[in-house]
């Protein structure tokens, strides 16, 4: 009988901040995908965001810890955090794969980052490390995205399988902006999330609704 293979999930992102849009599509591709595990892993210096201004890393890294704790099944991954440099989605997926040869990967993602993928490092050897799980994101319709997933299945004989999940408009942009204008985050970051912002004035806020 041919051993077990795991199956493990990886939610890479810049989580600045880590929202329930986030949490929400990594629990649905645990469950629609039979998972193992989802790793939650942010990313260190992600090329595609070379200036970017919000948290520092130990921050982001805190903030995903507090939201995925208490979920067994969630794990944060640092991965890619101790790089020099900009991180490839590419050289992680190849590290993992030659370290843990017993485990099929899942790298999840929204419709943006489909949109994307060809501006990534080495797409064609990403779809040969894993398979990709996408969310439908930004009002798109799940029937808008399939001539995508068409088109990357040919380019790169990529294996990607749509999520079933709720359209939720909701980015970490729109909460650095929410915070610098005192508007309220209640219930779009899990409340220890929301308390770490706070009481640390990340996003420069001294008060928080
Ligand atoms: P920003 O607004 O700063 O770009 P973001 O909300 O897009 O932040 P990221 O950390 O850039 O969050 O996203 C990580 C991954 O999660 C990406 O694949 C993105 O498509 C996906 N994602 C983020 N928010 C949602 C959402 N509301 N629905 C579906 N996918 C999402
Ligand atoms: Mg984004």
């Amino acid at each position: 009988m041919p051993a077990l293979r795991r199956k493990v999930g990886i939610m890479g992102g810049t989580f600045d901040p880590i929202h329930i849009g986030h949490l929400i599509l990594g629990e649905s591709a645990y469950e629609q995908f039979q998972l193992d595990t989802v790793l939650f892993m942010p990313s260190g210096n992600p090329p595609h965001k070379r200036n970017r201004e919000g948290a520092s890393n130990s921050q982001r890294i805190e903030m995903v810890r507090l939201a995925i704790e208490g979920n067994n099944h969630f794990q944060l991954s640092l991965e890619e955090m101790h790089e020099e440099g900009y991180t490839y989605t590419k050289e992680t997926l190849t590290r993992l794969a030659a370290e843990h040869p017993d485990t099929d990967y899942f790298f999840i993602m929204g419709a943006d980052s489909l949109f994307e993928f060809d501006t990534w490092r080495c797409p064609d050897e990403i779809a040969r490390l894993c398979t990709l799980i996408v969310a439908v994101r930004d009002g798109l319709s799940s029937s808008e995205l399939d001539p995508r997933i068409d088109e990357l299945k040919v380019r790169y004989q990529a294996d990607i399988r749509k999520l079933t999940s709720p359209n939720l408009d909701i980015s970490s942009h729109m909460i650095r902006r929410w915070i610098s204008e005192g508007a309220s985050i209640r219930y779009y970051v899990p409340d220890p999330v929301r308390t770490y912002i706070m009481e640390n004035g990340v996003y420069r806020c001294s008060t928080i609704s």
